[in-house]
């Protein structure tokens, strides 16, 4: 397949972006975060100023851009988007700084990646806007002081608790970010489905959203995987049957678990006789990050009780030892 332009990234990232909603009223779930924005947003508006600065966290893919998209669509300004791990020296974040308009909204993806230099120079940004542009090196060193125009800082983070206090202090509230139940995931996957002209079956949309792990990213992703299948394979509708036949090719178990959980359950289960053991031991024994590891497969595998932390590490429940179809040793530690 040919790429259409460099900018307009792959297929998948397109058709991620055709389904995002463009205003508060058709973002699905999450009523207090949506609650807690709009009341900043309304009252920003009437005051004429620019809202405070709202950090929002929670796991990956739950709406963390998408909201910020709102937020400036809201408020009629524009949006840059950076991210932490984009931002490695100070200078790096004053070029971006210093070339916000008034009123612009400033989305930092994984802000908690960002370098420590920079972070103190966003400090002084929040709260003052202004940045001091450092001249020269060594003792004689200045700070030029440079005003910058106010602006809306939308940060991201997997944990706020990842943060430095100094920089969570700065931000006006935190929007704490949840899975998705199952009956907003069907919300979500009926208005995706019908944006991309695949009719679908209500079983069939009840069946994707019980295999998302509660986020919204994973529930369209897997849509169209089973829209593939269902154009190749069958007449075009999404059924519960190609639902099925589909998410089961592409080994998304019954409840959700995809290749990266159940390599943690199956190694915590055959190397380290279901736990306890350390997070980063277990990344290690998977050959992932240990922060994929947490921010990734560990919320959602805790959350639907298949793991267990525990002072001494994580354990696999009984639940999981039954799920994965083992039995687990007499001496194990749940
Ligand atoms: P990351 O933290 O990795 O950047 P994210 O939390 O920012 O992820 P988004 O990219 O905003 O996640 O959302 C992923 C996809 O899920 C988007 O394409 C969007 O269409 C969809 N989506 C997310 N939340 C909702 C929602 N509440 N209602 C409808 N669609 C949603």
């Amino acid at each position: 397949r040919e790429a259409v332009s460099p900018e307009a990234g792959s297929d998948e990232q397109q058709a991620e972006r055709a389904l995002r909603p463009r205003v508060l009223g058709d973002f699905v779930g999450q009523e207090r975060v949506r609650e807690q924005l709009s009341l900043v947003l309304h009252s920003a508006q009437r005051r004429g100023s620019a809202p405070d600065h709202v950090l929002m966290s929670g796991p990956p893919g739950l709406g963390k851009t998408t909201l910020a998209m709102i937020i400036a669509s809201e408020l009629g300004s524009p949006l840059r988007i950076s991210s932490g791990p984009a931002i490695e020296r100070s200078g790096d974040l004053a070029a971006v700084l210093s070339t916000l308009q008034e009123g612009e909204v400033l989305f930092l993806d994984e802000i908690h990646r960002m370098a420590r230099p920079a972070e103190e120079m966003l400090y002084v940004a929040m709260e003052d806007f202004r940045v001091d542009v450092m001249v020269g090196k060594g003792p004689g060193a200045t700070a030029i002081p440079l005003d910058i125009a106010p602006f809306t800082l939308v940060g991201a983070t997997t944990r706020a608790g990842l943060l430095p206090a100094p920089l969570r202090d700065r931000f006006g509230f935190t929007a704490q970010m949840d899975f998705y139940d199952d009956e907003e995931l069907e919300r979500i996957l009926h208005r995706s489905a019908g944006l991309l002209g695949a009719p679908m079956d209500a079983d069939a949309a009840a069946e994707i959203a019980r295999r998302s792990r509660g986020t919204p990213r994973i529930a369209n992703r897997l849509l169209r995987r089973v829209r593939d299948y269902a154009e190749v394979r069958g007449d075009g509708t999404l059924t519960l049957g190609t639902a099925r036949s589909a998410l089961d090719l592409y080994e998304v178990d019954a409840s959700g678990l995809d290749r990266l959980d159940r390599a943690v359950l199956d190694s915590l289960m055959s190397k380290f006789r279901g736990g306890p053991v350390g997070l980063s031991t277990l990344a290690v024994s998977v050959g992932e990050e240990p922060e994929t590891v947490e921010a990734v497969a560990e919320p959602f595998l805790v959350r639907s009780g298949f793991v267990a932390r525990t002072p001494r590490g994580r354990v696999a429940t009984p639940m999981a030892w039954d799920h994965m179809g083992r039995t687990p040793p007499p001496d194990a530690a749940f």
